[in-house]
């Protein structure tokens, strides 16, 4: 009853924000035809890296799931030493947990995750050094590491004191997580991983300060990064709430691309700015985090029912089984949940591109543009429906090429 009652709340909550926070004003278009705007030949080498890319990519879904229902199913392995580790104490032994099921999940991935940096070498789409890779992967392990033991230590105290509340408590945790690292992304994660400086082209600052105006947004905060000591990919994106919000462009994009397509990129991520999509993508987990936890309480309160757990030994290890159930579940939940994010994520891509035309009023540089990136990012403007469904965060270059050819149409 109780998983029926997530699920349905799952739907209610997705209903609610599909009617209160989705994109607004987009016009439904139809992708426009491949080869009005792509050559074949040229797809060729592009074709062949995404196959590679998909095809890690599929294999990759079910590893963080198998890797926590694997620990939960031999729990009874390794709980007696973690309780003797932890010396009875909850919050220790759900450290130890959170931080051992973090290094198993790590390991269980390296290998794609070695060949997804060698498959991006050859292609030489990523210039990245081993040394300067692997020291990324340390620091975004370290921080893996940081999370899940603060979260395995609050979960299993929670699930010890408040047998029958704990998944309403880890879901206020779990969302004021989610709005505390949208907001400090950019002040805490990013600078680990890149530098930023400021825009210092005086001609484009200037013309983003007008689109900026027009959006209606403060555009003080647009920054280039050193993307370029990574990859040969162009991009950008915007992060952060309130005041910590960025705008940061890759240097490879205003190394490689004429100051109308970087203006016309600008309009979009401006635009994301003006419809608060961050703060909206946020919302959606916070939101959808209540329910999930309720069905991860539903999991656990079928395998192990809901009697309190004593405060001795025993009770601590039926306390790491609960945290191991929860785990496991949690994991299924969130690589399910895959799909839907990459659809909430789709429709505010597409919002933002349509809003970016409207500032812009520029569509045939957006076509420009949205041919350049396929082409130097190793895209592939027509991806199988699968993988689109799956993996796509952002509408196909033909469905934006489309929307492009939409707004040129009604413009005069
Ligand atoms: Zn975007």
């Amino acid at each position: 009853m109780l998983a029926a009652v997530a699920v349905g709340g799952a739907a209610g909550a997705v209903a609610l924000m599909r009617w209160r926070l989705w994109s607004s004003g987009v016009p439904d278009v139809d992708p426009a035809p491949l080869k009005d705007w792509f050559s074949p030949a040229e797809l060729t080498r592009s074709r062949e890296y995404r196959r590679g890319i998909w095809t890690m990519a599929v294999v990759g879904i079910p590893l963080a799931a198998l890797a926590a229902i694997g620990v939960a199913l031999i729990g009874g392995r390794w709980r007696p030493g973690v309780v003797r580790i932890a010396r009875g104490r909850p919050w220790a032994a759900g450290l130890i947990f959170g931080v051992g099921l973090s290094l198993v999940t790590f390991l269980v991935s390296l290998p794609l995750g070695i060949a997804r940096y060698a498959w991006g070498r050859d292609y030489g789409i990523i210039t990245q050094g081993f040394a300067g890779w692997l020291a990324d992967v340390g620091k975004g392990l370290g921080i893996q590491l940081l999370i899940s033991a603060v979260l395995g230590a609050g979960a299993a105290v929670l699930i010890a004191r408040a047998p029958r509340l704990w998944w309403l408590a880890m879901a206020g945790v779990v969302g004021a997580f989610i709005y505390l690292s949208s907001l400090l992304s950019p002040v805490l994660i990013e600078p680990l991983f890149q530098r930023t400086e400021p825009l210092r082209d005086p001609a484009l600052s200037a013309q983003i300060l007008d689109l900026a105006k027009r959006a209606g947004v403060s555009a003080d905060d647009v920054k280039v990064n050193d993307a370029s000591a990574r990859t040969t990919a162009p991009n950008a994106y915007v992060s952060g709430l309130g005041d910590s919000r960025h705008i940061v462009l890759f240097d490879t994009l205003l190394r490689d691309f004429p100051p109308d397509q970087v203006r016309m990129v600008v309009a979009h991520e401006l635009a994301h700015v003006e419809r608060r999509h961050v703060l909206k993508g946020s919302t959606w987990g916070a939101v959808l985090a209540i329910p999930g936890l309720l069905l991860v309480f539903a999991a656990v309160g079928w395998r192990t029912g809901y009697a309190k757990a004593g405060r001795d030994a025993d009770g601590t290890n039926l306390v790491l089984r609960r945290l191991a159930i929860a785990a496991a579940s949690a994991a299924v939940i969130t690589t399910l949940a895959t799909p839907l994010a990459n659809w909430v994520s789709r429709a505010y891509e597409r919002e933002a591109d349509w809003r970016g035309l409207q500032l812009s009023h520029d569509p045939s540089a957006d076509i420009a543009l949205q041919q350049g990136l396929t082409e130097r990012g190793l895209g592939v403007p027509d991806p199988p429906e699968a993988i689109q469904v799956w993996f796509g965060t952002h509408p196909t270059s033909l469905e934006r090429i489309a929307l492009a050819l939409r707004y040129g149409s009604r413009e005069p």
